[in-house]
């Protein structure tokens, strides 16, 4: 390893490596540092394995999906948005598929092949990668240099540099490398960080009744989140149950209010609408018209008819109205009973799972120490941060990686332009 490098970007996910490719300059030695036996583990299992690369959301909702943070965004997401990031790969030789929700992913079906793609082009700039290389300290020199200590397996050794790049990700699924240590990095040169906890979330739910319906996906649910009754959030959308609780895309857009609430010791139940498309009223005369022109068969049949199988034992054990019930026989009360449990099929809450479950890391570094047009260090000259490290954080929806590319993206071209 050559000691002396124009430019180090600490981290080879989506935001270090898109940052080390639009920095390239001939004659500009740039080098990727990388904890982690190879680049990109977490860009590899993304989107269960397929990446939900972007989201064809136009700019304001787009936005919208980052919260009160997103304003951040706005010029890294004007010069470079979802079709841009599309073209970007597409160039490279990838193509793609939009799905449900406005979500892209590459017509493979396969993350692997957006890394290897980044890779592809990385090796062909000959910009060098040097995985197993963690660094564990950053400091300035008289001159204004970086020195930065690494450990690779059991050696140390140093390197200087003009410019670094720390594009370490949050604190979420720490086994694929972004374990928080940029945090530190960031706070040894003089940042803030804003408290961060885990982001997009699955919830753990008391009782046992989420174990049973354990693998069960509700496609169409509406969820609210009560507290002391009160609705506090609400999503439409995907859902399913897990050995612990409850996880999905609409459980994960909800963790963030769920989070909040427990971690200031409020009480939060979550509350399944498993027919939003019909209100009270309407429901009631289905649940009627059913049982008069069933009036001979039986209860569980009249749940066949409204529900998923693994639903229908859980539903009869919290009715407690017996399964061979003639429909005849079911009088208003257990009628009303079971209206209500289909429109308000409620869990309480036990726990939210930590950061070695989130997907997304919310808090970091504070994004007022950040220029939002060159990705640069208020602070310290010389110093940029790219992706997750920076406190900004969205729903998923492809949202989160578009904003890795494009901080990356916005601090390569900055970098490029800058003489040394
Ligand atoms: C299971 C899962 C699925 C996801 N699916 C999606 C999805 O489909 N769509 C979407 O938009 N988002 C998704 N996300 C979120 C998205 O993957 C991240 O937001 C994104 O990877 C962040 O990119 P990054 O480059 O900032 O950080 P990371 O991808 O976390 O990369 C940071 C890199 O820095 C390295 N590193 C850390 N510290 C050091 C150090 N001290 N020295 C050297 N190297 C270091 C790490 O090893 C890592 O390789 C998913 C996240 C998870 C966990």
């Amino acid at each position: 390893m050559l000691n002396q490098y124009d430019i180090v970007i600490i981290g080879a996910g989506p935001a270090g490596l898109m940052t080390a490719i639009e920095s390239f300059r001939p004659n500009k030695n740039i080098i990727i540092l990388e904890k982690k036996y190879k680049p990109a583990l977490k860009l590899r299992i993304s989107g269960k394995g397929r990446c939900n690369i972007t989201n064809d959301a136009n700019f304001d909702e787009f936005i919208s999906h980052f919260g009160q943070n997103g304003r951040f965004l706005k010029y890294a997401f004007s010069e470079f948005f979802n079709t841009d990031l599309l073209k970007y790969f597409n160039n490279l030789g990838v193509n793609f598929k939009l799905e449900r929700g406005n979500r892209y992913f590459p017509k493979s079906d396969d993350a692997n092949e957006i890394v290897n793609a980044l890779i592809k082009k990385i090796n062909s700039l000959g910009i060098k990668v040097e995985t197993d290389s963690e660094v564990k300290e950053i400091k300035k020199d008289n001159n204004d240099n970086f020195i930065l200590t690494i450990k690779n397996k059991d050696k140390q050794s140093t390197i200087n540099t003009n410019n670094v790049v720390i594009a370490t990700g949050g604190k979420s699924y720490p086994s694929t490398g972004s374990d928080g240590s940029g945090y530190k990095l960031a706070i040894q040169l003089g940042h803030k960080i804003t408290p961060i906890i885990p982001a997009l979330v699955p919830i753990e739910t008391k009782g046992n009744t989420a174990q049973k319906l354990q693998g069960l996906t509700l496609k169409n649910a509406n969820v609210e989140v009560r507290c002391k009754n009160k609705k506090i959030d609400e999503e439409f959308g995907e859902m399913i149950f897990t050995d612990f609780g409850v996880s999905g895309p609409i459980i994960l857009s909800l963790s963030k209010t769920i989070v909040k609430l427990l971690t200031k010791g409020k009480k939060v139940s979550i509350v399944i609408d498993l027919k939003p498309a019909l209100d009270h009223q309407t429901l009631d005369k289905r649940l009627l018209r059913e049982i008069d022109q069933n009036s001979k068969k039986i209860f569980k049949s009249l749940l066949k008819s409204l529900l998923p199988s693994s639903l229908i034992p859980v539903f009869i054990k919290l009715l407690k109205i017996p399964q061979n019930k003639q429909l005849s026989q079911i009088n208003s009360d257990e009628r009303k009973k079971l209206r209500m449990l289909l429109k308000e099929f409620s869990f309480e809450v036990k726990d939210f799972k930590l950061f070695d479950k989130a997907i997304i890391t919310s808090g970091g570094i504070n994004v007022r120490e950040i220029n939002s047009q060159t990705m640069e260090s208020k602070i310290v000259k010389n110093l940029f941060f790219a992706g997750e490290i920076i406190d900004i954080d969205a729903d998923t929806g492809g949202y989160n990686l578009q904003a890795a590319f494009s901080t990356g993206w916005v601090a390569g071209q900055y970098l490029k332009n800058i003489s040394n």
